[in-house]
């Protein structure tokens, strides 16, 4: 399997006028790799052989066949890495019971289609303030803290809102203002962390979170019962292996397992485990206060031993986003051995950070190199199954 590693632009332009500056003659094999973007002429006399793209609404990625394909198609997967399905799982209350996990997740390992390994990763809830004390969640002891939470959004984890105060009594409440609770959290955590949050755990069983969530912007909401009358929740009634095609692309208020006892956790998750080849495009979502890390570990064990490199592992944000970004205007482009994708994301929301796509592309030539002409981070593919895998990601706000 070919994989190649194009540079951010920035560093390319740089290399591009170091290596003008020495001599064109110079320029090394993995030099070679860089994509031909060529800054606007200064000089009238010059000319652009490949015009920069134009502005920072599109990503665009450029893929390079050995001669020229009669034809050329592409269309996003299904599921990034073009996998079959996904799991979540999540710890609600700052609980530390994620950082245990954390240091298993981060061993274990699905692949992104082209021989890269990429960690399993997972979600944390918290609150903003303690309705009691009114002491901040993330500064009281035993519980996730803001250094962590930016450890595990730079490991690929996400945040999650659990409302600003978890209930609407105690000393300190917003009552039943669900709206001020999810923006207030939301404004906490973007100026704690520089991140801005996309899904939300509803705490205790209280309705209006779901719609609060929506009403925000978010993707989604969960719970083991409160859906506010929104898909997939009820329909069919479920909590286990579900097909992901039930659930609205715009908002979903998904349900989930959850259990604190780990016993009861192992049972249903392996069940899960073993159901998830049963059904269209499954996924499953898991959650708790707490861990067992010896029954943690057995499931992560018998999941990958399971799915075989076939179902990711993943945040439901990140589920939840890739289908934003396949559901964009994607442009694709043959002439001659190069096949452009160009996709519009002018209108996409700030608070989407995953904004990858795996291609399946299809041609009578092999891909010998995928350059980046605009804004993605990476790009991977392989040439025996015609994966292209664009990584784009924002982390802080
Ligand atoms: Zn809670």
């Amino acid at each position: 399997m070919l994989i190649r590693k194009v540079y951010p632009c920035n560093m390319l332009l740089m290399l591009i006028v170091l290596v003008g500056l020495t001599s064109c003659k110079k320029r090394t094999a993995q030099e070679k790799e860089i994509p031909e973007i060529v800054t606007p002429p200064t000089d009238s006399n010059k000319t652009v052989t490949t015009p920069p793209v134009d502005d920072k609404n599109k990503i665009v990625i450029e893929i390079i066949f050995e001669g020229n394909p009669t034809k050329a198609t592409a269309t996003p997967a299904k599921l990034k890495f073009n996998k079959i399905g996904w799991a979540s799982a999540e710890w609600d209350d700052n609980s530390i019971g994620a950082l245990k996990g954390f240091e298993k997740l981060k061993t274990t390992f699905y692949t992104d289609g082209c021989g890269n390994k990429i960690p399993y990763t997972a979600a944390v809830a918290v609150n903003g303030r303690n309705q009691y004390s009114n002491e901040e969640a993330a500064k009281i002891p035993n519980n996730v803290n803001y250094d962590q939470m930016k450890t595990f959004i730079n490991a690929g984890w996400d945040i999650e809102n659990h409302s600003y105060y978890h209930d609407p009594t105690g000393n300190y409440n917003f009552g039943t203002d669900r709206d001020r609770n999810v923006k207030e959290l939301d404004d906490l955590l973007l100026k704690n962390l520089q991140y801005k949050l996309n899904g939300l755990v509803v705490p205790t069983n209280y309705d209006g979170f779901p719609t609060a969530a929506k009403k925000i912007g978010y993707l989604f909401s969960t719970s083991q019962g409160t859906f506010d009358g929104f898909e997939p929740a009820g329909k069919p009634v479920y909590k286990n292996v579900q097909d992901f095609d039930l659930a609205p692309k715009d908002f979903s208020s998904f349900n989930r397992m959850f259990f604190d006892d780990w016993a009861e956790m192992e049972r249903n998750v392996k069940q899960a485990i073993a159901d998830i080849g049963t059904k269209n495009n499954p996924y499953f979502r898991f959650a708790s206060h707490g861990i067992d890390e010896a029954a943690f570990n057995r499931i992560i064990d018998n999941f990958q031993s399971s799915t075989a490199d076939k179902i990711l592992f993943i945040p439901t944000r990140e589920a939840m986003e890739y289908r934003v970004m396949s559901s964009l205007p994607i442009k694709y482009d043959l002439d001659g051995t190069k096949f452009t994708i160009s996709i519009d994301v002018k209108n996409l929301p700030d608070r989407i950070r995953w904004r990858d796509l795996s291609f399946l592309v299809s041609a009578d030539k092999k891909i010998t190199a995928v350059n980046i002409l605009s804004l993605a981070d990476k790009v991977t593919f392989n040439s025996t199954t015609g994966l292209v895998n664009v990584f784009k990601q924002v982390k802080t706000w």
